[in-house]
């Protein structure tokens, strides 16, 4: 079997080009145009970059964005007190904080600074809890953007086995809970789990969010299995990145599959946007 390609560039234009004209809408309509702050704490390099990316993104799209870039020492107190202003300004409708933050800050304190009405990334513990609630407006960009892009290509999941390798705050919990809100039965693996290419070899659908170049081997997916690879890591010495599943190997058992880069990073910075205007959309 060689499998079909997710393919996450596609479906993120499409979802953009929709998000362009809602947006239009908004401005014609109301006189309201989406604005999304998104606050850069430090010089970390992924960061700037994909703090770059998201503003160039959300101009595209018609929207305004704001890149705030604070100083690598800058205090728990500052980064609230931004945060605060962003929270009382009615032409901000959406507010990221670019994770992560430096070490001596606390993340998780910062993160429930933002209101909820605002929190488009969806990783406070307020956004977390209502996820859990089933009530949530908005949910981590990354697994909204895997759900999204099953959703896209009629990828059943009501009563489907799903695996999900890696539990972090903002992928694998999250994403675990998307599919359990959508009908799947859920196993999550992490790095103290037994025997985890006889749990993947389980799943109907697989999300790999682990942080391993090619950490999950072909030889252990399920024929015809949808593989989603949410992994992102560079390879030493080169220019390109890898997934964390072994992707030619995998290819060939996997119904379904996506590339790296190509599939879920795309559909990430779209969440970004859709969430932003859905946000403007309440507001106005
Ligand atoms: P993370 O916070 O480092 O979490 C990694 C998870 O993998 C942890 O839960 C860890 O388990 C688990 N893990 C580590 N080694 C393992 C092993 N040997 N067997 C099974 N599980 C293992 O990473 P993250 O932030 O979730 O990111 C994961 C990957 O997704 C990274 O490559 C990141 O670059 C990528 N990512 C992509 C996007 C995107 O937009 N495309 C967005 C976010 C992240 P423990 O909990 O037991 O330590």
């Amino acid at each position: 079997m060689q499998a079909k390609i997710l393919d996450g560039s596609a479906t993120a234009k499409q979802i953009r080009a929709e998000l362009t004209e809602r947006v239009e809408k908004l401005k014609s309509e109301k006189g309201v145009t989406p604005r999304l702050s998104v606050i850069l704490v430090g010089t970390d390099p992924a960061s700037v970059t994909y703090t770059r990316m998201k503003k160039k993104a959300c101009e595209a799209t018609g929207m305004i964005s704001d890149l705030i870039e604070m100083p690598a020492e800058s205090t728990q107190g500052q980064v609230k007190d931004v945060i605060k202003k962003l929270n009382d300004d009615s032409s901000v409708h959406g507010i990221m904080v670019q994770h992560p933050v430096p070490s001596h800050l606390d993340e998780l304190d910062i993160l429930a600074t933002v209101a909820v009405e605002k929190d488009v990334d969806g990783i406070s513990a307020l956004s977390l809890g209502r996820l859990v609630l089933g009530t949530a407006d908005f949910l981590s960009c990354t697994p909204l953007g895997i759900v999204t892009l099953l959703e896209k290509y009629g990828i059943e999941t009501k009563g489907k086995e799903a695996v999900v390798v890696g539990r972090s705050i903002i992928l694998g919990k999250p994403v675990a809970l998307a599919l359990l809100e959508r009908h799947a039965t859920v196993t999550i693996c992490h790095s103290r789990t037994q025997n985890l290419p006889d749990v993947v070899g389980r799943a109907d659908i697989l999300v790999a969010a682990i942080g391993k170049p090619e950490f999950i081997k072909g030889s252990w997916i399920k024929e015809g299995a949808v593989v989603i690879d949410a992994g992102y890591n560079k390879v030493e010495g080169t220019s390109h990145d890898v997934g964390d599943v072994e992707f030619d190997a995998a290819a060939q058992r996997a119904g379904y599959i996506t590339p790296v880069p190509g599939g879920v990073g795309p559909m990430t910075i779209a969440m970004l946007l859709s969430q932003t205007v859905k946000a403007a959309e309440k507001y106005a």
